[in-house]
């Protein structure tokens, strides 16, 4: 089961859930956790695993042969993303907005684009136990996630259960690490901002046609709307976590919640359960069957 952990906006309490997540699963199953939060990938701290493999992701950039070049401009004006430009005869390319899709070297018509590569991160891999952790990272100054996130996912091992700890916000890093997962988590806070973001997240994984559940963290710093917003959309409130100073000062200390408070294990197991209960019903619904089972809250 691929599961990603997702927020509308940052620091909500994603990691935490995350890392909860995958240490309560590994005492039982392969679990793997990708880490997709590409331009900060933090789930290492709270994991005791060292990194022992990595590697570089490239992507291609177009690369101009001036001695073929006519100064057509085809290019330019075929680039969605301003990362070719003609000016004054001569082509420029600006490395740093290319994404990359080849369309001015296939449509060059004088065949005088190649396609060069250009470093924009690593993937790092580490285990321990039957934990295994995959975190992509963006070089300094790089702006392309979505190549280093989708080298992140081709190393899912299908036979694990896979969490994807998803970058906060719903741009699209979010739609690429979220795509193809069999449900998504959304950790919002009981505050007006995270009632506006959540709401954004929502309609990213309903585009998708992701089932998705809810995790309010920090219960007790804000309103009841988060709540009213979920029961009037029909979205599962599956887990409440208390605003708690112990909690927070194990996050302050990189330790994982199942860690530093052991009690919790067994709530993310039965967390997991119940997501296994709302994907399958989600599932049937999207082909016709029965609507989303009563919400269950675990506190
Ligand atoms: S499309 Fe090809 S020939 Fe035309 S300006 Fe670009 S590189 Fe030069
Ligand atoms: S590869 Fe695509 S994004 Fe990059 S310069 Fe060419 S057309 Fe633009």
């Amino acid at each position: 089961m691929i599961i990603s952990v997702a927020s509308g906006k940052g620091g909500t309490g994603k990691t935490l859930v995350a890392t909860s997540l995958a240490l309560s699963l590994a005492n039982r199953h392969p679990v793997q956790l990708l880490d997709c939060d590409v331009e900060e990938p933090n789930d290492h701290i709270f994991l005791s695993l060292t990194v022992d493999q990595s590697w570089p992701v490239y992507v291609a950039v177009p690369e101009i042969d001036e001695s073929k070049c006519t100064s057509c401009g085809t290019c330019s004006e075929v680039c969605a993303y301003n990362a070719i430009a003609v000016i004054k005869q001569k082509v420029l390319v600006f490395p740093e907005l290319c994404h990359g899709c080849g369309a001015c070297s296939y449509l060059c018509p004088e065949s005088a684009i190649t396609e060069g590569g250009r470093e924009i991160g690593v993937v790092e891999m580490g285990n321990s136990g039957k934990l295994e952790l995959v975190q992509g990272r963006l070089l300094i100054g790089e702006l392309m996630a979505p190549p280093i996130i989708r080298e992140v996912k081709r190393h899912i091992d299908p036979t694990s259960h896979v969490i994807i700890d998803v970058s906060p916000g719903t741009s699209c890093p979010v739609v690429e690490s979220i795509s193809g997962s069999d449900f998504c988590l959304l950790v919002t806070e009981p505050t007006p901002f995270g009632l506006n973001d959540l709401s954004l997240a929502v309609e990213v994984v309903r585009k998708l046609r992701i089932p998705c559940g809810v995790i309010i963290n920090r219960v007790g710093v804000g309103d009841e709307r988060v709540e009213g917003y979920c029961n009037e959309q029909g979205i599962p409130i599956l887990l409440k976590i208390p605003l708690d100073r112990k909690i927070a000062t194990l996050y302050s200390k990189g330790i994982p919640l199942v860690e530093g408070m052991p009690e919790w294990r067994p709530v993310f197991l039965e967390l997991f359960g119940e997501i296994g209960r709302v994907a399958s019903v989600g599932a049937t619904r999207q082909v016709g069957g029965e609507g989303l089972p009563t919400r269950r809250v675990i506190t």
